[in-house]
């Protein structure tokens, strides 16, 4: 390390909360082997009550970005890093997060003065960081507050009336929240802000400089900026958000990943309904999550499947938070198989088990392509993604092959796969 300065509140205090929460666990319960060229949590010197919800949750290895992450984090240095969802990047700055909140303990704690602060650009991120939060915690004591739009205000406001160690927040929401002198800020000790670049693009970017300015200064925090891409407007905002920042960057796990078999089908625009819908019959499908650009085309192409008989559910940004939130639960709990989503509602989405993804249409954009595709193939399974592209969506194939770095296996399919029997 060169000359940077950690934050001065790392300053090795007494772990006097160290031991908190752990009743007779102890670590012999969570024996992880040494391994060549991977760290353990172990190694971190991590609270134990830290220890057994890690343990809890089955992680044994850091992930990448967790191993080149804490070590810095933990020293106190701020950080940027380029990550994607999937790499393990929530723990890394939660674990962080967790850490210092506990070797720190206040004398005083003020209500609704929150001594982190979690952004994120969208009401799912938020609220599984939130769940994320809530399991890491379980044996801590620390509290996690959720704010984002859509959902009850009054009860959301219960959850910060009293101490918040851990809030994670949509910008929108926290802004009225702040607006109206329910939360205060000025105690945030660390600050995350999560996907910064879709933070840009979907027009945030006033509201978070608001948030930054109502925490303490730069020097008088510790800040750790996320984004899945780093265009000049984002290195800008890093460096005026940042302290002497160290930088890691993480290669999305799916562009080395063989654990996807990807295959694109050339199709008229026609042919694509019936094509998916003999994929949803013929394929052996677990779950499968189906893609579309547009909030009215995914509503259409969930009217259609259920007609059909294919008892489907909807997630885009037209649908109520409340029900997004239902129709996310039924899915996990495998009570529908099939679900419909454009990329907004359907990023940061974790459901282990999707066995397919079907891109109905091709992305514009390739990262949300690689976004899309790493539903399925999580947690050591294989999946399955097929796209349909027609006379609209073929361009993009050169400009998707670039950013995975391979060719993609495109294909005619049988013409019997391509009448709608229903419509016949
Ligand atoms: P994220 O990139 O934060 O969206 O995390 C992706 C998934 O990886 C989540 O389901 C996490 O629970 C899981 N995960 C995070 N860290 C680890 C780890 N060290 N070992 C195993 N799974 C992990």
């Amino acid at each position: 390390m060169t000359n940077q300065q950690p934050h001065k509140s790392k300053s090795k205090k007494p772990k006097s909360n160290k031991n908190i929460g752990v009743g007779k666990w102890s670590i012999d319960q969570f024996k992880v082997e040494p391994q060549e060229g991977k760290m353990r949590f172990h190694d971190l010197d991590l609270p134990l009550s830290l220890m057994r919800g890690i343990h809890q949750l089955g992680f044994e290895y850091c992930s990448p970005i967790q191993a080149q992450a804490l070590p810095h984090t933990l020293d106190g240095y701020d950080i940027i890093g380029k990550a994607q969802t999937g790499t393990g990047k929530t723990a890394a700055f939660l674990i962080n997060v967790i850490t210092d909140l506990m070797e720190n303990p206040l004398e005083k704690q003020f209500d609704s003065e929150p001594r982190s602060l979690i952004l994120a650009p969208t009401r799912e991120l938020a609220l599984q960081i939130g769940e994320d939060s809530k399991g890491l915690n379980k044996f801590t004591g620390l509290t996690t507050a959720t704010l984002v739009g859509g959902m009850d205000y009054d009860k959301q406001l219960k959850q910060v009336e009293g101490k918040v160690d851990i809030l994670v927040a949509t910008p929108g929401r926290l802004i009225d929240f702040m607006r109206r002198k329910s939360i205060f800020l000025d105690q945030v000790e660390i600050l995350v802000i999560d996907e910064a670049d879709r933070m840009m693009d979907m027009g945030f970017i006033p509201d978070v400089k608001t948030i930054e300015r109502a925490t303490p200064f730069k020097n008088e925090r510790q800040t750790l900026l996320f984004s899945a891409t780093f265009s000049q407007d984002i290195i800008n905002l890093s460096e005026r958000w940042t302290n002497d920042p160290v930088k890691i960057e993480i290669e999305p796990e799916i562009k080395t990943s063989d654990a996807v078999e990807q295959k694109i089908y050339l199709v008229s625009a026609e042919e694509k309904y019936p094509l998916l819908r003999h994929v949803l019959e013929e394929d052996e499908i677990e779950r499968v999550m189906i893609f579309a650009n547009r909030r009215d085309l995914v509503r259409d192409l969930s009217e259609r499947l259920k007609k059909d008989g294919f008892d489907c559910a909807l997630l885009s940004g037209d649908v109520p938070q409340q029900k997004r939130l239902k129709t996310l639960e039924r899915f996990k709990s495998g009570q529908v198989k099939f679900l419909v989503a454009t990329d907004v509602a359907g990023r940061g989405i974790h459901v282990d088990g999707v066995s397919h993804v079907v891109n109905f249409t091709l992305p514009e954009d390739a990262e949300d392509y690689v976004h899309r595709i790493g539903r399925t193939g999580r947690a050591g399974a294989k999946g399955k993604s097929v796209s349909f592209a027609c006379e609209d969506d073929s361009f993009q194939i050169p400009a998707l092959e670039e950013y995975i770095g391979n060719k993609l296996d495109l294909e005619e399919p049988p013409s019997e796969w391509l009448t709608d029997s229903n419509n016949a």
